[in-house]
């Protein structure tokens, strides 16, 4: 019997505005909080900033939205089958509240069923974003989906580290998620890793050679560029002091972020390496 609390929905498909306005139509958010909210991500995280999602709750996973094959079948009609108008495009960010693929995904497949219906009612384009490595599971329905969308499988890979030292542990292992994207590339699905906000890299060189095996390019973010306010909601949280405390207190800079930008276009390519929201809203 399935425990997790279920959260009423009328709509799965929410109009996108602010930083992802520019590329995609609508994000999509199977679940309420993130399961993620206790690992490195979670101290930093920009949805924990967002009052409507929290409604003054610590940030933390609270629910899943109920009925989701329903909620897109009936969303994706509106918006692509109107009765007297064009149909309109619908390129869809997943997710930009919460992990598509957090622990309780392995359960509750929520989003593997919203994978199913789109193998049936394909968006115009979609970016499946994730900390995890349970994606592979779904690769069979990813791929197929490839071949009917613009499809991006984007994977954060923030630092080469597998522990920062001072921070909680990771979401899932980098070198673990970076073996994800090399199959979904192997697949012929475009791939993407998001290094993104930038944290302390171990060896800039060899993890942009890395990354440059493993995926078709980067977007490299910071959070003084990324988080919306210019560093201030970032600021609030822990993560610029802990960085601070662990002696890595140049990563809080964009001199640093100049730097290992100019080190990635190197081994990749200008083409490659694309930055902040202009990277993201690249689909
Ligand atoms: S996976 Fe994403 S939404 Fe979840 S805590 Fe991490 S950054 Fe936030």
């Amino acid at each position: 019997m399935n425990t997790f609390p279920f959260i009423e929905n009328r709509s799965i498909l929410t109009r996108t505005s602010g930083f992802l306005g520019e590329g995609y139509t609508h994000s999509l958010n199977a679940y309420a909080g993130c399961g993620f909210s206790g690992s490195l991500c979670g101290s930093y995280c920009y949805a924990q900033h967002n009052h409507w999602i929290t409604q003054g709750r610590s940030w933390g996973f609270y629910g899943i939205k109920q009925d989701i094959r329903t909620a897109y079948r009936r969303d994706y009609d509106r918006i692509k089958r109107p009765q007297r108008s064009q149909p309109k495009s619908l390129m869809i960010y997943m997710s930009s509240s919460t992990d598509p693929y957090c622990p309780q995904e392995q359960r509750a497949q929520v989003t593997r069923a919203l994978l199913e219906e789109m193998v049936i009612r394909p968006p115009d384009a979609i970016v499946i974003q994730t900390h995890g490595t349970l994606i592979t599971r779904d690769i069979d329905l990813i791929a197929e989906l490839a071949k009917q969308s613009k499809l991006w499988v984007s994977l954060t890979v923030e630092t080469d580290r597998e522990q920062i030292p001072g921070f909680p542990a990771q979401a899932s292992s980098p070198a673990k998620r970076m073996e994800v994207l090399a199959k979904f590339r192997s697949q012929g699905v475009p791939t993407q890793a998001t290094v993104s906000p930038l944290c302390p890299i171990e060896n800039i060189q060899r993890f942009a050679e890395s990354l440059e095996r493993v995926c078709d390019r980067v977007i490299l973010d910071h959070y003084l560029l990324g988080d919306g306010s210019h560093g201030l909601r970032t600021r609030r949280t822990s993560f610029p002091q802990l960085l601070a405390e662990a002696s890595f207190g140049e990563w809080n800079t964009m001199e640093k972020f100049e730097s290992v930008l100019s080190q990635f276009r190197l081994v990749l390519g200008e083409e490659r390496v694309l930055v902040s929201a202009k990277g993201f809203n690249s689909i």
